[in-house]
């Protein structure tokens, strides 16, 4: 069993919302599916006679390290825990690069979320300079260390480099990079080791880069891969039932 999560970024309508349900309704899977819209469609369970299907888990973006108070804009773990949302993605490269988010603010916002009871997807990942120079392991190392909080609690962790998010449109502007099955492969197998050290073993670790229905399958059969994040493949209701098809390869 694999977890697709689809992140929409600051994307989505309630027509898409709609158009998504209506089409994971159908879907069988084994796999545990998430999606995780903006804040704005949260709590949003069913339009037109068109319900949020129980097999659909819903996710935030991001959460507030604080609990509540003086800080315009921000939205904290308990406001999305009592929208219905049980998973949270904190510490995408985008946070960690628009919003300058560091890996021990990652951390505190994971502890929000395991105080309210939803699963943080805590994500890592090494930019293109990084890659190039030859420091991605070191870079995704300290991330893993100094990103996951220390509470005997389950987590998940997304691996996503970010040269291959969008297929590298986000550094270079061009969609050309892909990570090959060995890039993620050595990757994983270096996550899975730090996680074991740290006394997780048996964490779950998704890979997200460009995921999609053409190279699901592909993708989650490599080891220590326990399923996806993923972006641009997850707007359109077709194309992320193509994904989480394709991943469902037990
Ligand atoms: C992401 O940014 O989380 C992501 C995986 O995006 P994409 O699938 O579009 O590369």
């Amino acid at each position: 069993m694999k977890i697709i999560a689809g992140n929409w970024k600051m994307n989505g309508s309630l027509a898409m919302l709609r158009d998504m349900y209506a089409a994971i309704a159908d879907v069988k899977t084994n796999n545990i599916v998430v999606l995780c819209p903006p804040f704005t469609l949260l709590n949003v369970r069913h339009m037109d006679g068109v319900e949020c299907p129980k097999h659909l888990i819903i996710g935030a973006q991001d959460i507030s390290e604080h609990d509540g108070g003086t800080f315009t804009g921000d939205i904290s773990a308990k406001m999305v825990a009592e929208s219905g949302a049980k998973y949270v993605i904190v510490g995408h490269s985008e946070r960690r690069a628009n919003h300058g988010e560091t890996s021990e603010l990652v951390a505190k916002k994971a502890v929000k979320a395991i105080e309210n009871k939803l699963m943080p997807i805590i994500c890592v990942g090494e930019n293109a300079a990084q890659r190039e120079s030859g420091s991605a392991f070191d870079v995704v190392g300290e991330m893993v260390r100094k990103s996951i909080p220390n509470i005997d609690s389950e987590i998940i962790v997304a691996y996503e480099p970010v040269w291959a998010i969008s297929a590298g449109k986000i550094e270079t502007g061009k969609n050309d990079r892909t990570a090959t099955t060995r890039d993620i492969a050595e990757m994983h197998v270096f996550i899975a080791d730090i996680l074991k050290e740290i006394g997780r073993a048996g964490t779950k670790i998704l890979y997200g880069g460009s995921v999609k229905g053409s190279n699901a399958a592909e993708i989650m059969a490599i080891p220590n891969v326990d399923g996806a994040l993923v972006g641009g493949a997850s707007l359109k209701a077709s194309d992320f039932v193509a994904t989480v098809l394709a991943a469902d390869i037990n």
